[in-house]
């Protein structure tokens, strides 16, 4: 019985996927290219210089305005964002990780999403596990901040404005998932005196403060995807809107509810009733062996996973 259950779920997943149910909204926040700044096919009205009113791209400037203070403490109006990632699919790539630290300026060993190397028992089958910040509803974090530094937006997003943020770590205990880092020293770049700080980029990087994933909202406000999304080869993290029911990979698009209905998903330790703004999809019917995922490895990250049931069985022969 619970065999049969098992394989019409994979059944179940496999056609969800490739058929990429229909999320029913025309114009979804991330289904297009043609509202991106990458390549701006909005079009607006110009008046040429003989009188004639004629159709042209949007400017860039001004589809790409960087957020203002007061946008980027209260986030994108009528919008919230939830991410949901495929454990099946993951092999732990570490893509996902090398793009964010890149677009966040991190130093290597400074990761805002991080792999775990899950197992329920020492009997069970060992899974990889993707985690960023969980963008919280109820946000012990921000709840925590003495200084306001660290906030929750009406999209979702929990920010740090490494402006504010004095450092004190409070919110590093507070958070029950881990999900922050103290910068403890930062990438010295040649440019850093060009850019202008946003908590919304997180950079310039400020030394003596935390940091922490912040689901990438100057992408969002480009409407392009998270880096972490993007840089996926596997598709394993899906980004969207819930107030369309909408989500992407960046392939496909499908809707929210229905993916996480037809695929059993769940939130990580949901019972502290942080009500987390990231779901997972179980890693059942995994499309890589496990192993895979240690192809590759620096021995500085293999480290991290010695004391998992599955090294210390692997250990004891
Ligand atoms: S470390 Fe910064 S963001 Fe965290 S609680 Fe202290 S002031 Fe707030
Ligand atoms: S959403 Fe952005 S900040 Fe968060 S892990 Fe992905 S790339 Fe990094």
């Amino acid at each position: 019985m619970a065999s049969r259950k098992k394989s019409n779920k994979k059944k179940s997943r496999r056609n969800f996927i490739q058929s990429g149910l229909k999320c029913g909204a025309g114009a979804l926040f991330f289904s297009t290219a043609a509202t991106s700044c990458k390549n701006p096919k909005e079009k607006v009205k110009a008046l040429t210089q003989d009188g004639q009113l004629v159709e042209i791209d949007k400017p860039e400037a001004e589809c790409c305005k960087p957020a203002t203070p007061e946008e980027a403490r209260n986030g994108i109006p009528n919008r919230k964002f939830v991410m949901v990632i495929d454990l099946s699919r993951c092999r732990n790539a570490r893509k996902c990780i090398e793009k964010c630290q890149e677009a966040h300026h991190l130093l290597p060993g400074q990761e805002f999403m991080r792999v775990y190397l899950m197992q329920r028992t020492d009997k069970s089958a060992p899974y990889w596990f993707p985690k960023p910040c969980y963008h919280c509803n109820n946000p012990l974090c921000a709840s925590v901040c003495p200084v306001g530094a660290t906030y929750k937006r009406s999209d979702g997003i929990v920010l740090v404005d490494n402006e504010r943020c004095i450092g004190c770590k409070f919110c590093m205990t507070g958070c029950p998932y881990n999900a922050r880092i103290f910068i403890w020293e930062k990438l010295e770049r040649e440019d850093e005196e060009d850019i202008e700080y946003s908590p919304e980029t997180s950079i310039p990087v400020k030394e003596g403060t935390v940091a922490k994933c912040d689901f990438c909202p100057d992408m969002i406000r480009k409407k392009e995807l998270p880096h972490c999304v993007t840089a996926c080869p596997m598709g394993v993290i899906y980004f969207g809107d819930i107030n369309e029911d909408s989500v992407t990979n960046g392939t496909e698009t499908v809707s929210f509810s229905e993916l996480i209905k037809e695929n059993d998903g769940y939130r990580y330790l949901e019972v502290l009733g942080t009500d987390p703004s990231v779901y997972y999809l179980p890693a059942n019917d995994r499309l890589f062996p496990f192993e895979r995922g240690l192809d590759g490895l620096d021995d500085e990250v293999i480290e991290r996973y010695k004391d998992t049931p599955y090294f210390k069985n692997k250990r004891n022969g």
